[in-house]
């Protein structure tokens, strides 16, 4: 029995950024950012990042808003940890959340 992505978010994820697991467009659309490799805001690129071509954080560095793909990479003390696809179901494009970053980025 694998764990819904969302009860992962759940389990990781400060109160303030839970949330209902997204698609990609539909948090791209809560922040208003176009559907395009580098969306922009607040008048210039926003930041990605990105492990084996795929991206899994994006980010304004001026007004830090930011999508997050709650089942990308984490690092941990100089390792790359990911998600265990035995024990998540990870076959679904809800994956991402959408939120406005305080002190503590939730993708560190
Ligand atoms: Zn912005």
């Amino acid at each position: 029995m694998k764990a819904p992505v969302q009860e992962v978010a759940d389990d990781i994820l400060a109160p303030e950024f839970r949330q209902p697991v997204k698609t990609l467009g539909e948090a791209l659309d809560v922040l208003g950012w176009e559907h395009i490799d580098k969306p922009i805001c607040c008048g210039s690129e926003v930041t990605i990042r990105s492990l084996l071509g795929s991206a899994y954080f994006a980010q304004c560095r001026t007004c830090k808003k930011f999508v997050l793909d709650v089942t990308g990479p984490k690092f941990e003390g100089g390792s790359v940890r990911f998600m265990d696809g035995d024990k998540v179901d990870l076959e679904t494009d809800r994956r991402w959340i959408a939120g406005v970053e305080p002190k503590n980025c939730p993708a560190s």
